[in-house]
């Protein structure tokens, strides 16, 4: 694939000792030249980056080195851990509105290859930790949008995908999320957090809902993971 180098200033470090372990994937919301510029503007208020953004023909823009520290997570939460800039990796893809816009072939084609290079390199990056920026902030953002393959990247081995279920998921819908990774019902409104896990897993129907479709869901991810 294609990768143009077109460093952002807006970086950092990784703190000593860090373990890259989270895969973050969002959309611009911008057309690319705009994205470029706003992600390695080091003039604003808030600082923003990302180590890659994916343009909408294929071409990858390297912003950030991955061994650095880029900031596109912001407040977020995975797996009982916060600010998850340190530990990630950020790749945004450019789409106006993800919930509206499919995202093209040829995007969707250098993103599974991108993916495939960032995990070979990282390894520690399970395919649970292949999470979308709604996932891991599901107050504030809902992005990559209920337009985002997720099936498809899971299918070439980038994250997972549920089957429902055989057995019914037990217990409580919001512990069980929290046990996938989600946010504690404390840190986000709890109907937010069902929301980002339908968005991700169940686009067809984002409403929040507790319904025995996304319990289904659930349970089918959990026992995955119990099988891993
Ligand atoms: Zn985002």
């Amino acid at each position: 694939m294609k990768i143009v180098e077109r460093p952002s200033p807006n970086s950092a470090p990784r703190p000593d000792g860090t373990v890259v372990d989270i895969l973050v994937l969002h959309y611009t919301e911008l057309p690319l030249q705009e994205s470029l510029d706003i992600l390695s503007d080091a003039t604003r208020e808030h600082r923003v980056s990302a180590h890659y953004v994916l343009a909408e023909e294929g071409t990858a823009y390297r912003l950030v080195p991955e061994e650095r520290v880029a900031w596109h997570a912001g407040r977020s939460h995975w797996r009982g851990r916060e600010a998850l800039n340190a530990s990630s990796i950020g790749i945004e893809i450019v789409n106006l509105d993800g919930d509206r816009h499919d995202y093209p072939h040829p995007q969707v084609a250098a993103l599974i290859e991108l993916c495939r290079a960032i995990l070979a390199r990282h390894p520690s990056i399970v395919p649970r930790n292949v999470v979308g920026h709604s996932d891991i902030a599901p107050q504030r953002k809902v992005d990559p949008g209920r337009r985002f393959p997720w099936k498809t990247l899971a299918d070439a081995g980038i994250g997972l995908w549920p089957k429902a279920g055989e057995r019914p998921l037990f217990g409580e819908l919001q512990a069980a999320l929290q046990r996938y990774g989600y946010a504690p019902p404390v840190a986000a409104p709890p109907r937010e957090i069902v929301k980002a896990f339908q968005r991700h897993f169940r686009p067809a129907k984002v409403d929040g809902m507790p319904d025995p479709e996304t319990r289904a869901l659930l349970a089918g991810l959990l026992d995955r993971l119990a099988r891993e």
